[in-house]
């Protein structure tokens, strides 16, 4: 098999609405290109707004079915999927990788990843717990009940084809909602493949809806502008979430944010250099810094931060950039050409602030959509490459004297996702965690994302959280209960 024979049950890779694989109304369809070498993958059929609304038609209609059924037949069926998709994991890494551009090791862990979320849920199905008490005063009970919030709408990015939808159809599975689900138009293909493993194991149709379109702003005002439609969840950047939240307010529906990051990865005088070099390079160069995780500035402390930057631009110089299916590639092509030019005028931007480059700075020869591994010195505070997500292969060092600067530095951005933090002393721990405003933050790791763990930001990073014990909440509103007596 190759990741390609995963889309075989797809129909002509079309929309899955109400359990039927089945073309757009017009007939119309985009391509999908491979950003390794910009040809043509295979095309998709691309939904109209009626298409959407018969997605919608399929979640309402299959709602109060799904949420009366018992959550240990709703977990069988996420656990069922997970083990499917793990039999299926080359093959699932091989369809990321071709469509995102990422290596075959990196989509092999995001297999792992995506999965997993699976797994999870499926054991949180069935730990939906409500609550009982006397009232305080005497006089009544109170009983809180969980109910799954309803059809949702599910928007999720291009970098992690896979691990970006199941972290959303997870949950919503284990607490009985049904869903809509609009991948990214420059990745669709993931989606389509894990839809058709979900009905293989058993998920009932119109549970999950799978519809693919060029067209998603009108798509998804269409859809939320319909007061059946109670959630939305949303992964991407932070100027379309601010357009979600809005359009949100008008049928008021929950809403979950998952949106850019700034992650800065601060070094002390302390640390263990070497362990901090190592941490860098897994919170930079994971998915080719196209990650809302990725280490973004990296703050070092100045007595350190000339061994630092030598260490680290030797690891990032000795790095082999190439398609993401070839033996012996490190570092895959970014997702296309809008973004390597984006990446190249940052770095020229840094080099005119005063920047010194220390190795990259380089965009090969197409074909493909490729950027060379960078890491740049004495980037001022100011400079758009540390303002900015740079979402590439990049890595700028500024330093700092004192932990106070080090913080000021840290917390001087809109965003709050992730951060991490490199230091051998547990005081200083424990004050950054308290005083770094961000969602998450990672003590000598560079690598946050974890099923279990609730992944989520701060500010402009959004709201809501995925995984975890929290993870569930996003899908379930509560009743309260007074009962006399
Ligand atoms: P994007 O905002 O361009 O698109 C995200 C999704 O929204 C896609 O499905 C897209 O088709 C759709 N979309 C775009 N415009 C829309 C509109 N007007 N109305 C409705 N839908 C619309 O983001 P992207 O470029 O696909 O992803 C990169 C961004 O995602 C980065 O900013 C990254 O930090 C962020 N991200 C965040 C997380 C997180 O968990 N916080 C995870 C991954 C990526």
């Amino acid at each position: 098999m190759t990741g390609l024979d995963l889309l075989a049950k797809t129909g002509s890779r079309g929309l899955f609405i109400a359990g039927d694989w089945g073309e757009s109304r017009t007939g119309a369809r985009f391509e999908v290109h491979d950003p390794a070498d910009e040809s043509v993958i295979t095309d998709v059929a691309d939904a109209d707004t009626d298409d959407a609304m018969a997605a919608l038609d399929a979640a309402v209609a299959a709602a109060a079915d799904w949420a009366a059924t018992p959550p240990r037949e709703r977990g069988e069926i996420l656990r069922r999927s997970f083990e499917a998709i793990m039999d299926q994991a080359d093959d699932f890494a091989e369809l990321i990788s071709l469509e995102m551009g990422k290596t075959l090791a990196e989509a092999k862990g995001e297999v792992t990843y995506g999965a997993e979320f699976f797994r999870w849920f499926s054991e949180e199905a069935v730990r939906i717990h409500g609550r009982w008490m006397t009232a305080p005063a005497g006089g009544a009970r109170l009983l809180t009940i969980r109910k799954p919030v309803g059809p949702c709408l599910f928007l999720t990015p291009w970098n992690f084809p896979l691990a970006m939808g199941t972290r959303k159809i997870g949950p919503a599975v284990a607490a009985g909602c049904t869903m809509i689900v609009k991948p990214a138009e420059l990745t669709p293909l993931t989606m389509l493949a894990l839809a058709s493993v979900m009905s293989e194991a058993g998920l009932p149709g119109g549970v999950l809806n799978t519809v693919t379109t060029s067209n998603s702003k009108a798509l998804s005002a269409t859809l939320m502008a319909d007061e059946r439609l109670r959630k939305v969840s949303f992964t991407g950047s932070t100027p379309v979430g601010r357009v979600i939240v809005r359009q949100s307010a008008d049928q008021l529906q929950r809403v979950s944010m998952e949106l850019g990051g700034n992650a800065p990865f601060l070094v002390f005088e302390d640390a263990d250099v070497a362990a901090a070099v190592d941490g860098a390079m897994i919170a930079k160069m994971r998915n080719m810094g196209e990650a809302c995780t990725a280490a973004n500035r990296f703050l070092v402390h100045e007595s350190v931060a000339q061994d630092f930057a030598d260490r680290l631009g030797k690891r990032m110089g000795a790095l082999k950039t190439g398609r993401g299916q070839t033996q012996g590639t490190d570092v895959g092509p970014l997702i296309n050409a809008d973004a390597v030019e984006s990446v190249g005028a940052l770095v020229r931007a840094a080099v005119d602030d005063g920047a010194q480059l220390v190795t990259g700075g380089e965009t090969p020869e197409g074909p493909g959509h490729f950027y060379s591994p960078t890491v740049l010195l004495g980037v001022p505070a100011g400079s758009r490459i540390v303002t900015e997500e740079i979402f590439g292969p990049v890595a700028p060092i500024t330093t700092f004297t004192t932990d106070d600067e080090a913080i000021e530095l840290a917390n001087a951005t809109e965003y709050g996702l992730a951060s991490y933090v490199y230091t051998r002393d547990l005081a200083r721990t424990v004050r950054m965690a308290e005083a770094l405003e961000f969602g998450m933050v990672g003590v000598n790791t560079g690598l946050l994302s974890n099923p279990a763990a609730p992944f989520g930001g701060v500010k402009a990073s959004g709201f809501g959280r995925e995984g975890g014990f929290e993870g569930i909440d996003e899908y379930l509103d509560t009743t309260y209960v007074s009962i006399p007596g």
